[in-house]
């Protein structure tokens, strides 16, 4: 047999409850902010993701499911979803439509990496991007919404931390600062950091190798480096967290691996994850519209990984499934008449189902209907259709009532609805 491909993972039926909950509540939450929703498509000429992520950042240099379309153009799977919205921004003039520059998404992302519980091949995100305002309550807004989301799911014990990149005249003076600190302890840095140190100092503050962690206990702050403006906008976005009653810690050594970050960053975590414990992550990226061809448009935006949010949701956190009734019908004329009771459950709007495999014994029907978890059953036999009722069962206390056929979507839907009748 053929097997699914390592790190890609199939949602079965029984995890769809909690995947379904999960992107509703992301759909009501963007919503409610007036975010509005964009469907991009899960592949972009390679170039796109090229410019917008940068050179020398983990996800280009070697994360990317990359291949020549007939061509020969080089097309890749989105690792992530804002070079496509930006691209789809600026192509379809959406600065200019009318609500349209609070953009949401839910879907697949694609990145080569080592698979482990909450890392995947392909994984889902919901993000949004916030277009246009260069206003510090912009970033409260995408920051508060990530931060309700994941409090309205219930998802508890969650690190809001919060760090500020400068504006992007203040990260050139700071990098040649941070190098010139890392340059002396260049012997305690891991291989990888030794030449990030010349292609992406930043992210050597990132690293999770302990011996560099150590090595850069000490290094100069970015904020501490802040332009007068810069550190204005992040005081203003920290005063309005706190005012809001989000919960965050100021986290220096916070960088984010993509180039186009500048000012505002943040990043969720979740203690229980483990190694893998982002759960989300953004910030502003006012440089990047321009340098994707569009007009200079401040944007800030977040990310979240939803299976770290899936491995985190406490079963509380679900809503109840929708109320079920199965219909039990046996003999050659009490199956069409449940065939038809069936159907005028469902289009009472009930949540109707039969066990349709090989005509089976009474029993065997209602063992069927309990495993489905079914409230009532209704039991039509050659008997019930003579005598013009059907015998509808608790499937809790057992009790049988005769409810005649015309009456049988009313006393059903009444009782779905309150079960503890
Ligand atoms: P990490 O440090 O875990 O690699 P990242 O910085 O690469 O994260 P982002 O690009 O910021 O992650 O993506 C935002 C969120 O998407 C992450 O916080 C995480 O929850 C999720 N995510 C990223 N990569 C994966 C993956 N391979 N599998 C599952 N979720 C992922
Ligand atoms: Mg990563």
């Amino acid at each position: 047999m053929i097997h699914g491909i390592k790190g890609v993972k199939d949602i079965l039926p029984d995890e769809i409850r909690r995947w379904q909950a999960i992107e509703a509540a992301a759909r009501r939450a963007a919503s409610l902010y007036g975010f509005h929703e964009i469907r991009i498509p899960i592949f972009e000429v390679t170039e796109l993701f090229a410019r917008s992520i940068g050179a020398s950042t983990d996800i280009v240099e070697k994360e990317m499911y990359t291949f020549q379309d007939r061509d020969g153009t080089s097309l890749t799977l989105r690792p992530e979803a804002t070079a496509g919205a930006v691209r789809a921004y600026i192509e379809h003039g959406l600065g200019s439509v009318a609500g349209a520059q609070k953009l949401y998404y839910l879907g697949p992302m694609f990145r080569h990496e080592r698979p482990q519980a909450g890392r995947l091949r392909q994984f889902h995100q919901f993000g949004v991007e916030s277009f246009g305002s260069p206003s510090p309550y912009a970033d409260v807004e995408v920051m508060s919404l990530l931060w309700r989301f994941l409090n309205g799911l219930g998802l508890t014990e969650l690190t809001f931390e919060v760090n500020s990149l400068g504006d992007a005249t203040d990260r050139p003076a700071y990098k040649a600062v941070l190098v010139e600190f890392l340059k002396t302890r260049e012997d305690r840095l891991c291989g990888n950091c030794r030449r990030r140190m010349q292609t992406n100092p930043l992210r050597v503050l990132d690293c999770k190798v302990p011996e560099c962690r150590a090595a850069t206990e000490e290094a100069p702050r970015l904020t501490d480096h802040l332009s007068p403006s810069a550190r204005e906008h992040f005081a203003r976005v920290t005063e309005g967290l706190s005012m809001l009653g989000v919960p965050f810690v100021l986290n220096p050594r916070l960088v984010r691996g993509l180039d186009y970050y500048t000012l505002t960053t943040f990043e969720v975590t979740g203690g229980r994850l483990g190694a893998q414990n982002a759960v989300g992550a953004g910030g502003r990226y006012d440089g990047l519209v321009k340098a994707l061809g569009g007009s200079e448009t401040p944007a800030v935006g977040f990310a979240v990984g939803l299976e770290r949010v899936a491995l985190l949701l406490p079963e509380a956190g679900l809503p109840p499934a929708e109320p079920l009734i199965c219909v039990a019908a046996f003999g050659s004329a009490g199956i069409p008449v449940g065939v038809r009771v069936l159907d005028d459950l469902r289009r009472a709007g009930l949540r109707a189902d039969a066990d349709l495999r090989a005509a089976s014994s009474l029993k065997a029907q209602l063992r069927h209907a309990d495993r489905l978890g079914a409230l009532l059953v209704a039991i039509i036999g050659d008997d019930e259709v003579a005598k013009g009722f059907v015998l509808l069962r608790d499937m809790r206390s057992k009790a049988q009532e005769e409810v005649p056929f015309s009456e049988v979507v009313a006393r059903v839907s009444a009782r779905l609805h309150s079960p503890a009748e």
